[in-house]
C-alpha cells in the first residue's frame, strides 16, 4: 500500500503553494524510505511553480534539496540502513547504461534524460514529487550520505546549490592562481564564493549593489563590485580566467563577456527566461568561451558533499516554517535571502 504523506504543493502558476496530501510508492528492493527533515527553498522552484520556462505538470510539489534519515530498506539495498543522514538532490533516476551515466554524469543522461526530483515521471509512470513534503522513497543510487560533520537544515542547499557551484569550479580548474567572478550573491551565489575560496581561488563578486558587501567579503571574496556601477566593468574588462553567472534574469552578456580574460570562459548558471543575445565580437575578439552547466552527479555531489565538512563550508540558511514558503517566494524574487530559506518539515511528518 502506498503511503499518504503531507505536502505543499501548486495547483497553477499563481495558485501559491497549500498544504496536500501525496502518495509515496512501496519500497522497491532497492529503495530506501527518508523521513524528510528539511528542505531548501531553490529559485528554481519557484520557476517552475510560476511555469517561467514552460507549463508544468500540475499539481506540483518542489523541491530537491532534501536532507532526513532513512526508516525503511528494501531487500537489495547495500548502502544505507535504518537512522543513516542522508540526502536527495535535483534527480532521481536516470537510464543507468548511456556514457553520461557510466561515467557519473547522470545530469546529463542522453539516455531517457534524468528523472527529476519533482516534475518528472518516474519509472512507475508517476509524476514525481518533492521535497516539500514528510517523507520520500528513492532508489539507493540516487541517495547521498551526509557526513556527520554537517547540520541537517544547514546540509539541505548543498543538494542542489551547493553541487551547481562545485561542478562547474572544479571543471574549469578553480584554484590557486586562477582569477574568478561570481555574479549574484543569493543561494547560488553565496556557495560558489564559499567553495571558490576554498578551494583556493581569488574570488570576486559582482552583485546589483554594494548592501552585502560585508558579507561577501566574510564568506571568502577577495573584492565585491556593483554590477550597477557601469565603471565596474571597464575596470574589471579582460580580468577573469571564470566568470560564473547565477542571476535568474536575463544580463547584458557583452558587458559579463567583457571581464572574461583571453581564452577563459563565462559559464551560465542562472536560467533566464529568455534566449540569450550575444555579439560575435564578445567571444572572438579574446577567444573567449560561452558555456553552461547544470548540476552535478551523484559521485562528484557526494564528493562535494565530503569537501564542504573537510572544509566547512556552510550554507547560510534561515529556517522556516511549511506556512511560511509564499512569504519566502517573494522574499527570493525580491532578492531580501540571506542565502537560503531552509523548510523545517518537522510539522509534515507523520
Ligand atoms: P537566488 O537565491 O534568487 O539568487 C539569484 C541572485 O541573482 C540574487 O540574489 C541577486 O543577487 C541576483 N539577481 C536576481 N535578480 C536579478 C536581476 N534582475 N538583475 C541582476 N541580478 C539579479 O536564486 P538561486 O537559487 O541562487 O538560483 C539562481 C538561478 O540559478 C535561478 O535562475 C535558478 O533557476 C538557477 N539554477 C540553476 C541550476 C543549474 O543547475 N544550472 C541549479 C539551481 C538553480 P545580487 O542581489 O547579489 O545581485
Ligand atoms: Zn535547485
Ligand atoms: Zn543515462
Amino acid at each position: 500500500m502506498p503511503t499518504s504523506v503531507k505536502a505543499y504543493s501548486a495547483t497553477s502558476p499563481t495558485s501559491g503553494l497549500a498544504p496536500t496530501m501525496i502518495s509515496r510508492r512501496d519500497l522497491g528492493p532497492r529503495d530506501v524510505a527518508i523521513d524528510i527533515h528539511y528542505a531548501g527553498i531553490c529559485h528554481s522552484d519557484i520557476h517552475t511553480v510560476r511555469a517561467d520556462w514552460r507549463t508544468p505538470e500540475y499539481p506540483v510539489v518542489p523541491g530537491h534539496e532534501i536532507t532526513g534519515v532513512v526508516t525503511a530498506i528494501g531487500s537489495e539495498v547495500e548502502k544505507f540502513t535504518p537512522g543513516a543522514r542522508v540526502g536527495v538532490g535535483c534527480f532521481v533516476d536516470s537510464c543507468r547504461e548511456c556514457r553520461s551515466c557510466t561515467t557519473g554524469l547522470e545530469q546529463y543522461c542522453s539516455g531517457k534524460g534524468m528523472v527529476s526530483t519533482y516534475g518528472g515521471r518516474g519509472r512507475d509512470g508517476l509524476p514525481t514529487y518533492g521535497g516539500y513534503s514528510g517523507a520520500i522513497v528513492v532508489d539507493e543510487r540516487y541517495v547521498l550520505r551526509i557526513p556527520a560533520a554537517l547540520r541537517l537544515d544547514v546540509a539541505a542547499p548543498l543538494l542542489c546549490a551547493g553541487i551547481t557551484m562545485y561542478s562547474p569550479l572544479r571543471h574549469w580548474g578553480a584554484g590557486p592562481g586562477r582569477n574568478v567572478a561570481i555574479v549574484g550573491l543569493g543561494g547560488l551565489g553565496h556557495l560558489g564564493v564559499k567553495l571558490a575560496a576554498a578551494m583556493g581561488a581569488d574570488v570576486t563578486v559582482l552583485s546589483q549593489s554594494l548592501k552585502k558587501m560585508e558579507d561577501g567579503l566574510r564568506m571568502g571574496a577577495h573584492r565585491y563590485f556593483s554590477a550597477s556601477d557601469p565603471a565596474t566593468f571597464s575596470m574589471l574588462h579582460d580580468e577573469f580566467d571564470l566568470v560564473i553567472n547565477t542571476v535568474s534574469a536575463n544580463l547584458k552578456m557583452g558587458a559579463y563577456l567583457g571581464i572574461v580574460a583571453l581564452d577563459g570562459t563565462l559559464v551560465e548558471i542562472g536560467a533566464p527566461p529568455k534566449p540569450l543575445e550575444i555579439a560575435f565580437g564578445h567571444l572572438a575578439m579574446r577567444r573567449r568561451s560561452l558555456s553552461g552547466s547544470i548540476i552535478g552527479g551523484i559521485t562528484e555531489t557526494q564528493q562535494m558533499l565530503d569537501f564542504c565538512a573537510t572544509h566547512a563550508v556552510m550554507p547560510e540558511i534561515e529556517v522556516i516554517e511549511p506556512e511560511y514558503i509564499n512569504d519566502a517566494y517573494d522574499r527570493v524574487l525580491s532578492s531580501d535571502v540571506r542565502y537560503r530559506f531552509v523548510i523545517d518539515a518537522a510539522s509534515l511528518r507523520n
